[in-house]
């Protein structure tokens, strides 16, 4: 029921994460994250709300306030700086997110080329024709779809040439074992070539510490994002990071 007033009561923000270019150190763009701000219990993370929101239909309008409002606060970024947005498998069955995108592209007037959208596998395990095709309508508009926490759930190679992804996420749960396990180093070693050689751009995220930066770097990963360089900040925060990027001088 809380969640249900939690639009109209204006609960909803969204936070941005940098997301850092591994070749020369500077912010390629951030990825949105909601975040509700309950009056009584505080800050609700998304993991505890998203499912239910799915469930009771209520992802459709919050959705489409994520979508409008990330594609407005990233059209007032300077250069040509990506947003990253989430899209549940439910926003795919339950309304038309094409209509929505394109929506959030007009008011906003940012260049789809800016846009970014992460979707899980779970989308695709349906193996529905109405998503392959809203993915291919998506693409069309010049729109990059990434995959998110690539190699959890149900990862079967051919996703990755049915769908067309222009980014691969490597879920963080193996960055997190970086350092101890060397199957992990090799799995990422794996989905690193896998992606350049497929011509995506490969992001690990996740990165807490600087020895699993030099790792990833070494391994040829293009992109990354974590702790390491900036946890999600405020929209008022992030054009200083732009400015001074003090989050990415820590990394070197
Ligand atoms: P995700 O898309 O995989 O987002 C990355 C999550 O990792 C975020 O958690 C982020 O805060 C966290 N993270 C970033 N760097 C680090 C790090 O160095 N270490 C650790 N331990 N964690 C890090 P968050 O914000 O709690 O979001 C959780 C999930 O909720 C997201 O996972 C995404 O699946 C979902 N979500 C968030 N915002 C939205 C949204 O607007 N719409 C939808 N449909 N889902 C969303
Ligand atoms: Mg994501
Ligand atoms: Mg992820
Ligand atoms: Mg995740």
């Amino acid at each position: 029921m809380d969640l249900r007033e939690a639009l109209s009561r204006g609960e909803f923000s969204l936070h941005y994460q940098p997301l850092i270019s591994l070749d020369n150190g500077e912010i390629s763009g951030f990825e949105a994250l909601l975040r509700w701000t309950h009056p009584d219990r505080g800050d609700i993370p998304p993991g505890d709300f998203i499912g239910i929101a799915e469930e009771t239909g209520l992802i459709g309008p919050i959705g489409r306030f994520v979508l409008e409002r990330a594609c407005r606060d990233a059209a007032g970024w300077p250069g040509d700086l990506k947003i990253a947005v989430n899209l549940s498998p439910a926003q795919f069955r339950s309304y038309d997110i094409l209509a929505s995108v394109v929506h959030a592209l007009d008011v906003s007037g940012l260049s789809p080329s800016r846009l970014d959208l992460e979707i899980t596998e779970s989308l695709l395990m349906d193996k529905s024709e109405a998503a392959l095709s809203t993915l291919r309508a998506l693409r069309h508009l010049g729109v990059g779809i990434s995959m998110d926490d690539f190699g959890t759930g149900y990862s079967s190679l051919s996703y990755l040439r049915a769908f067309p992804f222009t980014k691969i996420k490597i879920d963080k749960s193996f960055i997190k074992d970086l350092h101890s396990s060397p199957d992990s180093q090799a799995i990422v070693r794996a989905i690193v070539s896998l992606g350049n050689n497929l011509g995506m751009r490969v992001i690990a995220e996740g990165i807490e510490n600087p020895d699993d930066l030099a790792f990833l770097m070494e391994a040829g990963c293009g992109e990354g994002q974590g702790y390491l360089f900036s946890v999600p900040k405020p929209l008022k925060d992030i054009a200083g990071l732009i400015a001074g990027a003090p989050a990415t001088r820590a990394a070197g």
